[in-house]
C-alpha cells in the first residue's frame, strides 16, 4: 500500500511519473535498452529534453525571450551562480529563513547585501511594504519557505531585476513570468526526483547584466543555455522523470488546477488545526504557505509531539515530523498529494487529540 507521504523533499512525485519512469529504467521505449543505458546525444533522449523544455513553456505560459535550463548542484549551487553571474556591488535579499540566508552568506563573497528580514518574529510571517532602492544589481525572494512555511503569493513589481528561489512552490500556481529576471529550484520538491535544478531566466538579463569578473565556463548561465543544457552530461533519468510531471501537470488542468487543488489541502489541514486545542500554526494567517503546513503542539502538550509522529505513522501518514532546526510537525503537500492524504491526516490529529487530551 502507498503511504501518505508528507516529506519536504524529495517528496511524493505523480504515480504517472513513478510507473512511466521505472519502465524507462527497465527498458526504454522497447529499444532494448535502459534510460540509464543511452547517450545523452541519442535522437531519443534529444526529445526527451526538447518536449520537458517546451513543456514548461506552455504549462507556465513563459513568455518568449526566455531560456528553460538544467543544470545540478541543486538550488544551493544557485546561491554562488546568482551572486557569482550578477552580483556587481550590492543587491538586495529577503531573509525569509534558512534557504535564503544560505543565498546571503554566497552574495556576502561578491559584495554588499541589503536584507530586510522576518527574524524578529521568528520567520513566522513574510515582509512585505519595503522600499527597494534603484540602485541594486537585484532583489532576491525564496517564494515560499521550507522550513518555516511562510509564502508569498504576489508577483512583485519592482524597478530592478527580480530572482526567485520557487525550489518549493514552482508549479504550484500561475506565475507572471514576465516579473521575473530568473526563477530557479532543485527539482526535488514539486518537479521531481532530486539531482536536477531548474533556471527560468530572461535572456536579456542573463546576456547584458553579467558581473565583469572572469567566470568558470561551468558557472555561467550563458554555458547552459548556448548548449542546450547539453555542455556535459545532463542527468538523464532526471530530466526524464520532470517531463513526466510537467505532462501530469498538463494532463491534470494545468499550473491554475494545482493551485485549486492546492488551497483545498491546506485550508483543510490549516482549519483542523485552528480548530483543535492541542495543535498550533506558528506562521501568520495571510502567510501560511499551502505547500509546508508548519505546525506544533501547545505548550501543556509539548512532550506528546514524538508519540503524535509514532501515532501518525501507524495511520501511514509519513514525514511529518518538523525541520530538526525548528521541531514540532510540517505536513508538506506538494502537487502530488491529495485530499485523502490530508483526510488521513487530520484523522489521526483528531483521533490523537481524543484520546490525550
Ligand atoms: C530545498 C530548498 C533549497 C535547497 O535545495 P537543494 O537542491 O538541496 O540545494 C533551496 N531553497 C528552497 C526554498 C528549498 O526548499
Amino acid at each position: 500500500m502507498r503511504k501518505h507521504i508528507f516529506n519536504a523533499g524529495p517528496c511524493k512525485l505523480s504515480d504517472s511519473l513513478l510507473k512511466n519512469t521505472s519502465e524507462a529504467v527497465l527498458d526504454w521505449n522497447g529499444m532494448g535498452q535502459s534510460i540509464l543505458e543511452v547517450s545523452h546525444r541519442g535522437k531519443e533522449f534529444q526529445a526527451v529534453m526538447d518536449e520537458a523544455v517546451s513543456l514548461m513553456k506552455e504549462v507556465l505560459s513563459i513568455p518568449e525571450g526566455y531560456s528553460v535550463l538544467f543544470l545540478g548542484g541543486g538550488a544551493s549551487m544557485q546561491f554562488a551562480m546568482i551572486a557569482y553571474n550578477f552580483m556587481k556591488s550590492k543587491a538586495m535579499y529577503i531573509n525569509t529563513g534558512t534557504w535564503s540566508s544560505k543565498a546571503i552568506k554566497e552574495a556576502k563573497f561578491w559584495g554588499e547585501v541589503l536584507e530586510v528580514s522576518s527574524k524578529d518574529k521568528d520567520f513566522t510571517y513574510y515582509p512585505k511594504g519595503y522600499d527597494v532602492p534603484n540602485d541594486m544589481d537585484y532583489l532576491h525572494i525564496t517564494t515560499n519557505n521550507t522550513i518555516r512555511g511562510t509564502e508569498i503569493f504576489e508577483d512583485l513589481d519592482v524597478n530592478i531585476p527580480l530572482i526567485a528561489d520557487m525550489s518549493s512552490d514552482f508549479l504550484s500556481r500561475p506565475v507572471d513570468i514576465a516579473k521575473y529576471d530568473m526563477i530557479y529550484g532543485g527539482a526535488q520538491k514539486n518537479l521531481g526526483p532530486a539531482g536536477v535544478t531548474f533556471v527560468i531566466i530572461k535572456d536579456s538579463f542573463m546576456e547584458e547584466m553579467v558581473a565583469d569578473r572572469p567566470i568558470p565556463t561551468m558557472l555561467q548561465y550563458k554555458t547552459y543555455a548556448d548548449n542546450g543544457s547539453m555542455y556535459n552530461t545532463p542527468p538523464v533519468v532526471n530530466i526524464f522523470a520532470v517531463r513526466e510531471t510537467l505532462k501530469w501537470v498538463k494532463a491534470m488542468g494545468g499550473v491554475a488546477a494545482m493551485e485549486k487543488i492546492a488551497k483545498e489541502r491546506a485550508d483543510l489541514l490549516y482549519s483542523a488545526i485552528d480548530e483543535s486545542n492541542m495543535f498550533v500554526c506558528p506562521v501568520v494567517k495571510e502567510d501560511r504557505s499551502l505547500m509546508n503546513i508548519v505546525f506544533v503542539m501547545k505548550d501543556e502538550y509539548k512532550e506528546k509531539e514524538a508519540d503524535f509522529v509514532a501515532f501518525a505513522a501507524e495511520r501511514n501518514c509519513v514525514g511529518i515530523k518538523g525541520h530538526r532546526s525548528v521541531g514540532g510537525f510540517r505536513a508538506s503537500t506538494y502537487n502530488a498529494s491529495t485530499i485523502e492524504d490530508v483526510q488521513a491526516l487530520v484523522q489521526a490529529m483528531k483521533d490523537f487529540e481524543a484520546k490525550n487530551a
